[in-house]
């Protein structure tokens, strides 16, 4: 087993259903090799917020085409809301799938991943919740291959279904800065952050809505994931639980798995 250099690496993937307890290992790949964190729920999430913020409170059905399976004309949805705000329209369309506990659209997710990933320079990155569909990982192959960019390594956060509900429940959440917190083993102190802002419980944090994204990851991330596998793209598989949850536990169970790539 020896060392990785970090100027090896240009970008990885984290994976695993959502509460698999992905955040810690992030934590680790960012410090280790000095990337950068891109995570799709994260930009979903800042644009419901600015949704949230406009305060529209009728029906979202009516922007819904069931027969297209798409959104009606920005131009019609810009009307019904009342704005021709992009972002609130975007935030709008964000809240319709993640309030369900459903993927949004690849034409959506697609577009907006490659706008961030772009600003970024397509490199030094840590791809967070993306690719999530078979689609979206030819997607992402063909940019990486137009921009001269490359995946090192994939790292599935493997944990049980049951454990995945309990602990995502007591998850709370930074609206400003993003970061997570949980009741019990990750307390915030008096109910805030420390960036000071009140923490709170995702929107799609309730028991229905997390079994509707843990078969959302069964029925299309997996895949999505086995076809980078396919791609020649190697995927090391981390616990998502450990027995003693310390920082140098995380970090061990990480990085010895990443070091047999090399
Ligand atoms: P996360 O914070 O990664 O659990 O994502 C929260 C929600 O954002 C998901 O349940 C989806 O509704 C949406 N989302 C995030 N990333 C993607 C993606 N790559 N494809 C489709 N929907 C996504």
């Amino acid at each position: 087993m020896s060392e990785v250099n970090p100027d090896n690496i240009t970008n990885v993937i984290v994976s695993g259903k959502s509460g698999a307890g992905k955040q810690p290992r992030i934590d680790v790949l960012v410090e280790e090799f000095g990337l950068e964190h891109l995570s799709t729920g994260d930009i979903f999430r800042g644009y419901l917020g600015k949704f949230n913020e406009y305060g529209y409170d009728g029906d979202l059905e009516i922007f819904w085409n069931d027969d297209g399976q798409r959104f009606i004309p920005d131009d019609k949805i810009a009307h019904g809301l009342g704005t021709d705000s992009e972002d609130v329209t975007l935030g709008m369309k964000a809240k319709y799938f993640v309030d369900k506990g459903l993927f949004v659209p690849d034409y959506i997710t697609n577009a907006l991943f490659e706008s961030y990933f772009a600003k970024k320079n397509h490199r030094n990155q840590v791809l967070d919740g993306y690719p999530r569909t078979p689609e979206q990982s030819k997607f992402l192959l063909e940019l990486l291959e137009k921009h001269d960019s490359k995946i090192d390594f994939i790292v599935l956060v493997d944990n049980s279904d049951e454990r995945i509900i309990k602990r995502t429940i007591k998850r709370r959440i930074c609206p400003e800065c993003g970061k997570v917190y949980h009741l019990e083993y990750k307390p915030p102190k008096d109910g805030r952050c420390e960036c000071g802002a009140k923490v709170i419980q995702r929107s799609d944090d309730t028991e229905e809505k997390i079994r509707s994204r843990l078969n959302e990851f069964k029925e299309k991330a997996l895949p999505a994931i086995n076809y980078l596998k396919d791609n020649g793209i190697p995927i090391v598989t981390v616990p998502g639980h450990l027995e003693k949850f310390t920082p140098e536990n995380i970090r061990n169970s990480i990085m010895n798995e990443v070091k047999t790539l090399y």
